[in-house]
């Protein structure tokens, strides 16, 4: 299947890139080139730009309810859409289908319906001062207003194109920006469709703006841009510190959602059997989205009297995710993202092989004849589990972001906790256990923006979410987004 060419969508009108250049964009399933999308540079960010702040006076003088109506159409949009952007998000990403139809493209949906109706629903502080405690105290009331602060670049990765840009745009529109909005170059298709449905949502021209690139020329334009003072990125860790770096220099207010490394702790009291069993979580946390998801569990630790037999059931479910067409909907294991990340998968098993690790299955992509003859060009790689290897390895270190799971073993809480926390990452983690004081002794030792006991991947939209040291700087969700799309000013009365 060929899809016609991708196109910016820059003051509500579809175009190309200036330079006239283009990317080619890949189906990971087949390795096909299945259309392209603009490459842009700086001219066409600075356009974007330009049709945003064109569009900020009218969008952020709207009555919120009025915006908030635009947004809830988008969101019904979205659904009333579902199986065509699933259908897309899994060509462009390698996704199984029914993992796009169940998780990105609804949740994409309820990102907009949650921020649309949450911006109504959110108070102003006020403060009371008597005057009490301070030298030259006066009454006085203090009020705070929170006003948009104007363009926000917002820069998201191909792991869940739709969900992650979404979860940026939702927020940053309902409180009254305009955006210029970048997504991943590898996975651009349904950004592009968004667009499409946000002009028939009513969401008013320069509001949303896309541009589609390189991360070096357009996002990094979209970062330098003088006139961008709100930056939301998610993607690696290496380009978060260089946009750290560029975008604090300019005073930016800047959100970093990065990698991470996170350990799944198994005590010796987790439930061992049946589908709610800490192994069927496992799986699940490890090889979800072929384990590119910046939450998979990807370090299992598990106490030392369950190793053998957790190690061995790990495995049998690895085994069980067989690799398929991810356009068909029985697919539980797709391909993954691109030629070249495949290579560093296959680099990072083979690190682990000489590092002395014992890979129990998977090492490997399947055999071709074992794949849809459609898909014998496609960049699959079998899941896969390690073990044997020292906690200070760079495989046990580093971020793979592919099918692979190392396991560790512990001997005492103490030992889970330093193991667990002994990354430069601290994303997620998650605690298995049947001790209510040690879920919560454990939750509150660990370094990590989200800890989930006995579950994983449950996401309440009202909580806090984002990471500690290299996975991060800021929390994103409910009211933390809501502040840092606005510009809080206190307005001081003498009584
Ligand atoms: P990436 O950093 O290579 O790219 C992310 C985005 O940034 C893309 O749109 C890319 O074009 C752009 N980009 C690249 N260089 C840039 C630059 N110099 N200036 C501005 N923009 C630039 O990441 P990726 O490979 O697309 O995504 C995988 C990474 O994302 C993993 O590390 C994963 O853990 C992380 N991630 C984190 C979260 C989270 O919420 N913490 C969620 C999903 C993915």
């Amino acid at each position: 299947m060929h899809t016609p060419p991708l196109a910016n969508f820059i003051g509500g009108r579809f175009v190309p890139a200036k330079s006239g250049q283009t990317l080619e964009v890949f189906e990971p399933a087949t390795g096909k080139a299945v259309t392209t999308a603009p490459d842009s540079d700086a001219g066409d960010v600075h356009e974007a730009v330009q049709a945003a702040e064109e569009a900020f006076p009218a969008w952020s003088a709207m009555a919120a309810v009025e915006r908030s109506k635009r947004l809830v159409n988008l969101a019904d949009l979205i659904e009333a859409n579902l199986d065509r952007l699933s259908r897309m998000e899994s060509m462009d990403t390698g996704k199984p289908v029914a993992l796009a139809r169940s998780v990105d493209i609804p949740r994409s949906a309820a990102n907009f319906r949650f921020f649309a109706t949450a911006a109504l629903h959110t108070s102003s502080e006020c403060h009371d001062f008597d005057g009490g405690g301070v030298p030259g105290g006066l009454r006085a009331l203090n009020y705070t207003l929170r006003r948009p602060r104007g363009v926000a670049g917002l820069i998201s990765p191909w792991n869940l194109p739709l969900y992650l840009l979404t979860w940026k745009i939702a927020p940053a529109l309902a409180t009254g920006n305009t955006c210029v909005a970048k997504p991943s170059e590898v996975t651009p298709m349904t950004a592009h469709a968004l667009c499409e449905l946000a002009v028939e949502a009513g969401i008013s021209s320069g509001v949303l703006n896309v541009v589609h690139g390189r991360g070096v020329d357009a996002g990094g334009s979209l970062v330098k841009h003088a006139r961008v003072p709100t930056i939301s990125f998610t993607g690696s860790t290496a380009v978060g510190q260089w946009i750290a770096r560029e975008a604090g220099g300019m005073f930016k207010r800047v959100s970093l959602e990065l990698g991470g490394k996170n350990p799944f702790i198994v005590f010796e009291d987790a439930p061992m059997e049946g589908p709610e069993s800490a192994v069927a979580l496992a799986v699940r946390a490890a090889f979800t989205n072929q384990g590119q998801i910046c939450l998979c569990g990807s370090r299992v630790l598990v106490h030392k009297s369950l190793h053998d037999r957790f190690v061995a059931g790990l495995v049998e479910g690895a085994r069980a995710q067989i690799a398929g067409d991810p356009a068909d909907e029985r697919t539980r294991q797709g391909a993954v993202v691109s030629a070249q990340h495949l290579e560093k998968v296959r680099g990072m098993v083979e690190a682990a092989r000489e590092l002395g690790g014992r890979v129990h299955c998977g090492g490997k992509s399947p055999a071709p004849g074992g794949l849809p003859e459609r898909c014998r060009g496609g960049w699959f790689y079998e899941p896969t589990v390690v073990t044997g290897l020292p906690q200070d390895c760079r495989v046990v270190q580093e971020e793979i972001f592919g099918p692979v799971v190392t396991v560790q073993a512990f001997e005492s809480e103490e030992e889970a906790v330093r193991l667990a926390n002994g990354t430069k990452y601290g994303l997620a983690s998650v605690v298995v256990t049947r001790d209510v004081s040690r879920a919560h002794r454990v939750a509150g030792a660990l370094n990590a923006g989200v800890v989930w006991v006995n579950c994983w991947m449950v996401r309440d939209l009202r909580t806090p979410f984002g990471g500690m040291g290299a996975s991060g700087v800021g929390r994103e969700g409910g009211v933390e987004a809501l502040r840092f799309f606005t510009e809080g000013r206190n307005v001081c009365v003498r009584l």
